[in-house]
């Protein structure tokens, strides 16, 4: 009996060994086949402004391509429609209010800010490398260009890029502050490399770069933060790409960003981690309309950049990742670039602490089984809430038609309308629908009442830079 019983207990302990070896074999196999994460993220691109969104005159075969093998979102959102905050959405995984990076006042970081990001935020990149992904930044940066506030200060290993908007130089033509802006700066991590660059050759100088930390990282989890700086004007377009696109400058430089799209899923391909990777290309809010034929199209959305409408904040969005996602489909599911951050942290393993709060949720059930996150969306313009989403329904409290000299106009009762049977937002029910205002504002409400927000980091400047007293160093 003793003999039986010291048998079976010998036994038991050498299946919990074989068990325990078997777990531990598969957490190592796991932890080495880490999801590589690339994000593409375009400045100032329409919704209307692809091929495969509708766009009559602009080719786009690689993006077109990109969505017939993944999947393309129809209603994917940004955090704000205007390029600082949007980037802090991103990066942070919540609405920029909980960041200070928003002002009603100042609505994006300048030459003469002396703020940025701050470093109580978990950005993407400080989520990624704490699980081991080697993580790389290229482009356009925009929340803060200080040393204090650089990429290399929010969790990347490496940056190349220019630290805010391109148009961000002197501008002889100004009046205003810009008459004093430095010539625009290329920056390698913390240090500044050239100043005047020649914007001509600057999507190519940034694709090369991307495709160089790729090759580089392959056989590390990576993370590749790949921000361009157009379509923002000024427009520039490389000799191969100038003058050739049916749709004049615009459509030259939106090609060219096509092109920079399909060197880097090619370069994932001919290093075979297709498999192992999620490309996610968006922009960070609509088409700059005041800018006439150099700005985009939000196709059939209403207005565009700075505005709430949605052409502001609803922008192209295509996922991709051959074999795990089901490639030629669309999805009507709501989702936004913090939805992104929560996926990002999710692919890496990544657990926020528990007090932490955010405003997304992981998009894997959107892309592997077509199955909803949340049907609201908070449209804030600033510090302030101007629409609020849910489901099919929007409802405005304020409009504004941007960078035209008009105050936004207040809407008292709110305006309401229904997006799955009125895209463009022409037709106000809100007499018809009495009952669906007070669901909105309760959403709004509830919101609100959640959290303090902090004073704005954007309204942080230097007076002495903006008049002129003082030089740029
Ligand atoms: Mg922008």
């Amino acid at each position: 009996m003793n003999h039986l019983f010291s048998f079976l207990f010998r036994s038991a302990n050498t299946l919990l060994l074989f068990g325990f070896l078997l777990y531990a074999g598969s957490l190592m196999a796991q932890s080495g086949s880490k999801t590589n994460v690339i994000i593409i993220y375009c400045d100032d691109l329409g919704y209307g402004d692809l091929g495969v969104y509708g766009h009559p005159t602009i080719a786009t075969p690689n993006l077109d391509k990109m969505a017939q093998e993944g999947l393309k979102f129809n209603q994917f959102y940004v955090g704000a429609s205007v390029c600082t905050p949007s980037r802090a959405a991103l990066l942070t995984g919540r609405l920029p209010i909980r960041s200070g990076m928003v002002s009603s006042e100042i609505r994006v970081l300048f030459p003469f800010s002396k703020s940025g990001l701050p470093d109580t935020e978990i950005t993407m990149a400080e989520a990624l490398r704490s699980q081991g992904y080697k993580t790389g930044m290229v482009g356009k940066w925009h929340l803060g260009h200080l040393e204090p506030f650089l990429p290399l200060q929010h969790g990347f290993d490496e940056y190349f890029g220019v630290p805010y908007s391109n148009d961000m130089r002197p501008n002889p033509n100004s009046k205003g502050a810009s008459l004093h802006y430095p010539p625009l700066p290329l920056v390698e991590g913390n240090q500044t490399i050239e100043t005047g660059i020649d914007q001509r050759i600057l999507t190519k100088r940034y694709t090369r770069r991307a495709l160089t930390f790729i090759e580089e990282n392959q056989d590390a989890p990576f993370f590749l933060y790949f921000a361009q700086s157009f379509p923002h004007i000024p427009l520039y377009a490389s000799e191969d790409f100038e003058g050739k696109s049916r749709r004049g400058l615009y459509g030259d430089v939106v090609e060219e960003l096509d092109w920079s799209v399909g060197e880097v899923l090619n370069k994932v391909r001919e290093l075979g981690l297709e498999e192992n990777t999620l490309v996610f290309f968006t922009s960070d809010n609509g088409p700059w309309l005041v800018m006439k034929e150099e700005g985009g199209s939000a196709g059939l959305l209403r207005e565009g950049k700075g505005s709430t409408w949605e052409g502001g904040m609803r922008e192209p969005a295509i996922a991709w990742w051959p074999g795990t996602i089901e490639g030629g489909k669309s999805t009507q599911h709501i989702a936004t670039t913090m939805d992104l951050y929560a996926t990002a942290l999710d692919l890496a393993g990544y657990s926020l602490p528990d007090d932490w709060v955010i405003d997304g949720h992981s998009m894997l059930p959107i892309m592997l089984e077509d199955k909803s996150i949340g049907d609201e969306v908070l449209y804030y313009w600033g510090a302030e809430i101007y629409a609020v989403r849910k489901g099919p329904w929007k409802m405005h409290y304020k409009t504004i038609t941007p960078y035209v000299g008009e105050a936004a106009v207040a809407h008292d009762p709110p305006l309401l309308f229904n997006l799955e049977t009125d895209p463009s937002e022409l037709y106000n029910v809100a007499d018809k629908y009495p009952s669906v205002i007070p669901q909105l504002q309760h959403v709004v409400e509830e919101h609100r009442n959640s959290f303090s927000p902090p004073p704005s980091r954007l309204e942080i400047v230097d007076s002495d830079l903006i008049s002129g007293k003082k030089a740029y160093k």
